[in-house]
């Protein structure tokens, strides 16, 4: 399923995306924005808010398996991240 996400290494917290869609976008405790629904995420705000971004750090996630099969491609399930199946 497609996925709005946000790249908190890229994101420099300018704001940008949560005042163009705060429907989407809200700033989380360190500052930086993170996604705060995933309904109606290819409205017009959304596309917006993700080109007024000057580092690029928004982007649609095709599968929300990407993050774990990176991660996990290279940990082998060892790590403690989130992903871990060793839980
Ligand atoms: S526009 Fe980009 S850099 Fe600015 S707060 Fe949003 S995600 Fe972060």
């Amino acid at each position: 399923m497609k996925k709005l996400f946000v790249n908190k290494e890229a994101c420099i917290g300018c704001g940008s995306c949560i005042a163009i869609d705060s429907e989407h976008f809200d700033f989380d405790d360190d500052g930086l924005s993170m996604v705060i629904s995933q309904e109606n995420i290819e409205s017009d705000n959304a596309k917006n808010a993700m080109s007024s971004c000057p580092t690029n750090a928004i982007s649609y996630s095709e599968d929300e398996n990407d993050e774990k099969e990176e991660c996990c491609e290279h940990c082998q399930n060892k790590c403690d991240c989130k992903n871990s199946e060793n839980e």
